[in-house]
């Protein structure tokens, strides 16, 4: 082992940090371990194993099903001086067998192989030859059947790795991750002894919304027009709605594309490379577009139409924001998307013998808790979050819902009164836990307050008029403020705490973020929702298992950072020069500089190349390729613009 990782980042990457989960990844692969990570789309996974690649002796082989993804991380790999490949079936047999060849003389740290071609003669006789220490399996949910996207080849992976001559690490990558696919994944793999990290799937710098335009197109054009310079997907659930949406936006002056799985081959291709190389920055599509699509400049997606699961939605609305900028997913919903959704669901009830209804129920559960997103009233990153089996505050302050039907309360009186009732019930011995905290309070009269005489309390009843949500809301903050706590024991009860005192006997005012208890009126009617209007109207909680709500409760977070004023005539031009040298080197603007490293250079402004070495994703490779040309643009800009001028 040559370097460390710390070091790898920096020299190879440009970064200075890693991202959670990152090192923990990257440590277990080094010291020969298996692994399963399960981290959201824009988290980082390629660098957990692309720098493990360049710390072990040998060659890493990363199987990965697109042919597009490999084309893209190998073009960014190649920038940042790492010599890296790919083969698959869109290489010409010269390229192909050339690409083995100097494989074999082990010329490359880092080979993509698409998994059809595992098994191939050539590429077993090779691989018997290479020291192969790591073989990576990117979207790995891909071996499952339960996941949406099963592929039959990704079976031959186990063979493959067993195949070869000392068992290799093999790590497994996936941002869908249900606990039925994550099983799937280690047994089908067969990966022993796995270190298993899920970094979690929130990803805070994602606006999550729902809208419900009347009119969808003018909604559209309404969102569209107030992004102009920004790059997009709009998701609709037809190609008929892809070509009419396609249509409006040409016919507006978008400069916009299409693709589904009804055009051509070629056109295919052009029209995605056209929005990778955002010479059409908008992209209206079908679900068939996206997967191996790893644009990091996307700035918003737009669901023109409901998915039928928070699964498909999260992963497509996740294509937005992968470069940590803020970006916005956006679902525009109506009743009919949700009819729709239903009879796709049925429709295979006619031709089927029956022996799919066990699947058919299965789905429409899971466009019931789509529908829920899309008509509740909570906040929409907890709805998610909890639907992936995640603990998360029933307030993100960056979604809609969140954002407009959410007010500061005072809640000095309530906490005053939940917590009174606390200590009525230590001073008779007893604790419970939430909802019966919230019953007492609410006077309830199940059989358990009748037989334990909980009706003389003093504070039994004093929160009559306030709904069992908002009680139970309020409670969470408390015991999350601290204020109140839960102790663990045969069944969790909640205690008073040494905080207590300050709410009750010293006032302490105290307020949260807490739903509008009045819904605004243009809730759309519940029964288009698939499920039972009421829960999705309360917002759903009941259930067990993964479904269960977000428990906790944030404060208000702290306010968005305002940005820092830059100087504007400064950054175009530096685009402008990437654009031009993204052009000549026919690769997408974001590979040579995201525009997070184009802004930093207009922060530090790097005279020379030790400076330029500073800027946020700029590794060693990149300053001696670029920092020429960036450096020299930027003394020619300061020398043009006052000092004092350009600082504002
Ligand atoms: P994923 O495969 O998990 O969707 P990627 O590996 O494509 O995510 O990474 C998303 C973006 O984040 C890329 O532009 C990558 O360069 C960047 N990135 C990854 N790790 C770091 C890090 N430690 N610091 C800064 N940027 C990072
Ligand atoms: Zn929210």
């Amino acid at each position: 082992m040559t370097q460390d990782k710390q070091e790898v980042l920096k020299t190879y990457f440009g970064y200075t940090g890693f991202r959670p989960g990152q090192e923990a990844v990257i440590d277990a692969i080094v010291s020969g371990r298996d692994v399963l990570a399960v981290m959201p789309t824009g988290a980082g996974k390629s660098l957990c194993y692309q720098i493990p690649a360049l710390m072990l002796e040998g060659l890493t082989v990363v199987i990965s099903p697109l042919i597009s993804l490999m084309k893209d991380q190998v073009n960014a790999l190649r920038e940042s001086g790492v010599p890296a490949a790919c083969l698959n079936s869109s290489l010409p047999p010269g390229e192909y067998g050339d690409t083995v060849r100097r494989a074999s003389l082990g010329e490359y740290r880092i080979l993509y192989i698409a998994p059809e071609r595992l098994l191939k003669e050539e590429l077993r006789r090779f691989a018997e030859t290479q020291p192969i220490p790591l073989v990576v399996i990117d979207e790995a949910h891909c071996v499952s059947q339960w996941g949406h996207d099963f592929r039959p080849s990704y079976l031959q992976i186990t063979e493959f790795i067993a195949s070869l001559r000392n068992r290799p690490a093999a790590a497994a990558f996936t941002a869908t991750a249900t606990p039925k696919v994550k099983a799937d994944i280690l047994s089908v793999l067969d990966l022993r002894d796995p270190y298993v990290l899920s970094t979690g799937f929130d990803r805070r710098n994602l606006y999550l919304a729902v809208q419900r335009p009347r009119n969808k197109q003018a909604a559209l054009l309404e969102f569209l027009e107030a992004r102009k310079h920004k790059s997009g997907i709009v998701y609709c659930s037809t190609r008929k709605t892809v070509e009419e949406i396609h249509e409006l936006l040409l016919r507006r002056g978008f400069a916009a594309t299409r693709y589904h799985a009804g055009l051509e081959d070629r056109e295919r291709h052009e029209n995605q490379d056209d929005f990778l190389y955002d010479r059409k920055p908008v992209m209206a599509a079908t679900n068939a577009f996206g997967m191996g699509i790893d644009k990091s400049n996307v700035s918003f997606v737009v669901h023109y139409n409901m998915p039928k699961n928070i699964e498909s939605y999260y992963q497509e609305a996740g294509r937005a924001g992968r470069d940590g900028e803020d970006a916005e997913c956006v679902l525009f919903y109506s009743g009919q998307d949700v009819r729709i959704n239903r009879f796709l669901i049925t429709s295979s009830r006619e031709a089927g013998d029956g022996r799919d209804e066990a699947l058919i129920q299965h789905n429409l559960e899971l466009l019931k808790y789509m529908t829920y997103y899309a008509a509740g009233t909570g906040c929409l990153r907890a709805r998610i979050l909890s639907y992936f089996g995640e603990a998360a505050p029933n307030y993100c302050g960056n979604c809609s819902n969140c954002r407009t039907r959410f007010d500061s309360v005072d809640i000095s009186l309530e906490a005053q009164k939940i917590i009174s009732c606390i200590y009525r019930l230590k001073q008779r011995g007893r604790s419970f836990g939430k909802t019966m905290v919230v019953n007492i309070l609410r006077g309830g009269g199940n059989e358990k307050i009748k037989t334990l005489g909980l009706e003389t309390l003093s504070t039994y009843g004093i929160m009559a008029d306030t709904e069992a949500r908002r009680i139970r809301d309020i409670l969470e903050y408390l015991i999350e403020e601290g204020y109140l706590a839960v102790k663990a024991g045969e069944y969790p009860v909640v205690e008073s705490t040494g905080r207590s005192g300050e709410i009750v006997f010293e006032k302490k005012p105290l307020s949260m973020m807490l739903p509008r208890e009045s819904p605004p009126a243009r809730t759309p009617p519940l029964e288009e929702a698939a499920g039972t209007a009421d829960s999705a109207e309360a917002g759903f909680t009941g259930g067990s298992g993964a479904f269960t709500a977000g428990k906790s409760f944030e404060p208000s977070g702290s306010p968005p950072v305002p940005p820092q004023p830059l100087d504007e005539a400064l950054l175009s031009k530096l685009r402008e020069l990437r654009n031009e040298l993204a052009r000549q080197a026919r690769l997408p603007a974001y590979i040579i500089f995201a525009d997070a490293s184009l802004r930093d250079m207009c922060r530090k402004r790097p005279l020379t190349g030790e400076q330029f070495l500073a800027v946020f994703g700029v590794g060693k490779r990149k300053m001696e390729q670029y920092g020429g040309a960036f450096t020299a643009l930027i003394r020619e800009h300061l020398s043009e613009v006052p000092i004092n001028q350009s600082r504002s």
